[in-house]
């Protein structure tokens, strides 16, 4: 989509193109990352760039523990914490320390399509379930699908492509389906979206739903540093497997090639936990986007987080209408099929917001 993007923009003029297919967050980061990275970088003491234990400064990991109690109301401590090469690398390291050949990663669909790829990293398999039609968990197909092998129920909320955050009644239910059907599975929550949400809406604690916990997370959109690759792990404190799951994550993070998440940004995050980017733009271009799919008649949950909207398409071709779109509009989106949703396709609010506004009319005739 990327190339394609990029391609349609040549021949057409950047101002002629939507494209909405990307989710590279466009806030910038909040004036204090500058003066932070200022102070750091002129920070006299010898040895700041020099590798660090595997599983981060204790630093970084001591802030980013009291971040998580507080979001989480558990606390994961400081040992239990591991930096890494973003929620991508967090994610890559939980599967290669708990996954062999052949375990099953359950995942309510639709789901982010690289954790596809990232089971198979570790030869594992991913096994999606479906949601319901408003995208809420299906609690009994999803205790239909627990099986011996399943050894990680994935969830993401605010969910990519749907917006949807699972209520808190939902993830306590299926903390405790983990309890009693697979007490070999962990529920890992990838959330890197947790501090983008609408309305008031609170994302729910997974650490307060079982003490088969993990969190993996990072600061590229809540921060706007998804280029700078840092992100983290946090195990719940009484996780059964807790001893040994923190020496596999300090020797994965390194082994799998990571080698460490980067040192400037592990001291910098230490120090901008409280931080965010203006969350309210990106609830102002959903609300926006939201009424003209209403206008245009388009069928669409709406979002509560994230950086995505995921409306039915008008035809349940997703792929044909997708590239309709951007043959006669030339608006790019993502179809539905390749998050596990035919029949929907997901545009991202990570544009500046006079791109939307150029896209809704569009996107109203095309439905028409
Ligand atoms: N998980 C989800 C649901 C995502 O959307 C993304 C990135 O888009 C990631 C994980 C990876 O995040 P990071 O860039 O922090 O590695």
């Amino acid at each position: 989509m990327f190339e394609e993007g990029l391609e349609l923009k040549k021949i057409h003029g950047e101002d002629a193109v939507c494209d909405l297919s990307l989710g590279n967050p466009d806030l910038e980061p909040p004036a204090e990352f500058a003066e932070t990275l200022i102070a750091l970088a002129r920070d006299p003491a010898m040895g700041l760039h020099r590798y660090m234990p595997n599983a981060g400064f204790l630093e970084a990991r001591a802030a980013v523990a009291a971040m998580v109690a507080r979001e989480q109301g558990v606390d994961p401590l400081a040992d239990g914490v591991c930096m890494t090469v973003g929620a991508a690398g967090a994610l890559n390291v939980i599967m290669k320390s708990l996954l062999d050949p052949g375990d099953e990663v359950l995942v309510p669909s639709p789901f982010f399509p690289e954790y596809e790829f990232y089971a198979d990293n570790h030869q594992g398999r991913l096994v999606p379930v479906s949601t319901r039609p408003d995208f809420s968990l299906d609690l009994e197909a999803i205790e239909k699908a627990l099986s011996p092998r399943t050894k990680i129920v994935l969830l993401n909320a605010p969910n990519n492509p749907t917006g949807r955050v699972y209520p808190r009644e939902d993830v306590q239910r299926l903390g405790a389906l983990i309890d009693r059907r697979a007490p070999q599975a962990t529920l890992v929550s990838d959330e890197p979206y947790r501090r983008i949400v609408f309305g008031g809406v609170k994302v729910p604690s997974v650490l307060g739903a079982t003490a088969r916990s993990a969190v993996a997370s990072s600061f590229s959109k809540d921060l706007g540093l998804a280029g700078e690759r840092i992100g983290f792990l946090a195990l719940h404190p009484s996780h059964p497997d807790r001893v040994g799951l923190l020496a596999a994550f300090s020797f994965a993070n390194r082994t799998l090639g990571f080698v460490n998440a980067p040192a400037l940004l592990q001291r910098l995050v230490a120090r901008l936990t409280h931080a965010r980017v203006d969350v309210g733009v990106y609830e102002k271009r959903a609300r926006l986007v939201m009424e003209g799919l209403a206008r245009g008649g388009y069928r669409c949950v709406a979002p509560e987080g994230g950086m995505f909207v995921f409306p039915a398409s008008p035809s349940s071709d997703d792929v044909a209408f997708v590239q309709r779109l951007a043959r006669e509009e030339k608006v790019l989106v993502v179809p539905g099929s390749g998050f596990g949703a035919p029949g929907h396709f997901r545009l991202s609010l990570a544009v500046p917001t006079e791109v939307l506004e150029r896209a809704v009319p569009r996107l109203v005739r095309a439905a028409r």
